[in-house]
């Protein structure tokens, strides 16, 4: 069994967390859209469950799974849609006619692959700001380095995800694109960034990733407005990774590329 619902498990910061980035004035996401997550204990994660709105959350609207599982999923490749849906229906453990309700959202292999490759705390939200500039042709160029100092200290270097179909296909393309970056850097990115979709960001704690996903929204605006005023300059590569500090310490452990350390 891959999910169940178990409310009592879901922590209450991963709720107020969940409250916040949802909130209409911050424009993240609107409706059902957008995610958390957090690892718990042995080997689990709660992740945020499919149709619930994040500005309403309560700790119901979480199931709780089992991250090796679904990492061999990802490891695996393979995995069709249909299959993928069933794996993501949660149990409850006391209500089975709740059984329907509760499903763990379609892009919960977002979460699995973050998580599994050190994040604690995962955030997936789709700010106006950002999609915007997701979803112009030239969006991989606009992002790929930083236009001031304090979006590469926060963003380090994005990973770039093209457009890929919520679910089996969205999880495989973020899987890929991570796993490059923890080969090259030995650690997780701090953002990645879906082409005509979102981002996610992934933190050590609630406040890293609230604090990540408000700084690409503001590096959003701070393009919006360049592009408007003229030819956006970004900092040069090797000075924006000097801000970021290039991460050099021994590779986090991670269930990712099976380099359990
Ligand atoms: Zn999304």
């Amino acid at each position: 069994m891959t999910f169940t619902h178990q409310p009592a498990d879901v922590p209450a910061e991963l709720v107020a967390l969940t409250r916040r980035l949802g909130d209409p004035a911050a424009d993240l996401v609107v409706l059902a859209e957008g995610n958390t997550s957090v690892r718990l204990p042995g080997d689990r994660f709660a992740v945020k469950a499919s149709g619930s709105r994040m500005d309403l959350a309560e700790a119901g609207d979480f199931v709780v799974g089992d991250l090796p599982e679904l990492v061999e999923v990802l490891e695996r490749g393979g995995t069709d849609q249909e299959t993928l849906s069933r794996l993501l229906s949660a149990v409850p453990v006391r209500e089975r006619t709740e059984a329907i309700r509760h499903r763990a959202s379609i892009e919960t292999l977002v979460h699995v692959v973050a998580l599994a490759a050190g994040a604690d705390w995962v955030a997936h939200t789709h700010p106006t700001a950002i999609v915007g500039l997701l979803a112009v042709s030239e969006a991989r160029e606009l992002w790929e380095a930083p236009l001031f100092p304090d979006e590469a200290v926060v963003l380090g270097e994005p990973v770039w995800v093209p457009y890929a179909a919520p679910g089996i296909a969205l999880g495989a393309g973020v899987h890929a694109a991570v796993r490059e970056r923890l080969d090259r850097d030995g650690a997780p990115p701090r953002l990645v960034l879906l082409g005509n979709h979102g981002i996610v960001a992934l933190g050590a704690s609630a406040a890293e990733v609230e604090t990540i996903t408000t700084m690409a929204v503001k590096a959003a605006r701070v393009r919006a407005v360049a592009l408007g005023a003229g030819t956006p300059a970004p900092l040069g590569i090797d000075h924006a990774r000097e801000l970021a500090g290039r991460p050099d310490e021994a590779a986090r452990r991670t269930l990712l590329g099976g380099t359990r350390t």
